[in-house]
């Protein structure tokens, strides 16, 4: 029988390993892995903006790609935001291309949607990673019950709070003072009393530049 130990593994378990900096590197974009360094001069891609490897400094940002490197490049950079292996993230191009109407748009909502995304979207945390830790931990409910499966996918009207139990931990301490003035994705409302985050409308692509062109990574999987 899998106990609650084994289940928290497996999913603890299912991430990109290679180093944050090194994975903005070789896409030649700031993927924003790291929370607060990514913000500063400390960042590597301002530092060592060439691919990783011996030969970087020679190679600087690469010869030019064909048209498949191209949607590849930008197929991993997508995985790489969201921290998402490629199982997870084809089964997501699979739910949308079966919608009818624009697939890049219905991607664009299955991975903005996710739990650990909306929660960073929010402006609670810095990065993704840290948001997604804090998901898997159980310090989050929605509409009052705990879920802590960063994948789940927000539904308009759904809310989004602190478990009572976690209120007392670092980060969420003076949590309303320091979401002052942060600029939340136009689809989340965060009520500062109650520290709650309120789903008011699906992610809208056009309002959300994206790192990544997703007609490239659409036409990537329908070769
Ligand atoms: Fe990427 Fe952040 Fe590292 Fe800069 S500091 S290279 S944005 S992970």
């Amino acid at each position: 029988m899998q106990t609650k130990e084994s289940a928290e593994s497996i999913k603890t378990m299912a991430r990109n390993l290679d180093p944050k900096c090194k994975q903005c590197r070789r896409e030649g974009v700031k993927l924003f892995l790291k929370g607060e360094r990514c913000l500063g001069s400390k960042c590597a891609l301002i530092k060592r903006n060439y691919v990783p490897g011996v030969h970087g400094p020679k190679l600087g940002r690469g010869g030019r790609l064909t048209g498949y490197g191209t949607q590849l490049r930008e197929k991993q950079k997508a995985k790489r935001t969201y921290l998402i292996l490629e199982r997870q993230f084809k089964k997501y191009f699979d739910m949308a291309i079966k919608k009818r109407g624009d697939t890049g748009k219905f991607l664009f909502q299955l991975l903005e949607r996710r739990l650990d995304n909306v929660v960073f979207r929010a402006g609670m945390f810095l990065s993704r990673g840290l948001a997604r830790q804090f998901v898997l931990h159980g310090h989050f409910l929605i509409n009052g019950k705990k879920v802590d499966i960063p994948s789940y996918q927000v539904k308009v009207k759904e809310k989004i709070s602190i478990a009572p139990s976690s209120l007392k931990k670092t980060a969420f301490q003076g949590l309303a003072e320091k979401m002052k003035g942060k600029e939340l994705s136009d689809w989340l409302v965060f009520d500062p009393a109650a520290l709650e985050i309120t789903v008011v409308d699906s992610p809208d692509l056009e309002k959300s530049p994206t790192a990544f062109d997703l007609k490239q990574i659409i036409e990537f999987y329908s070769r």
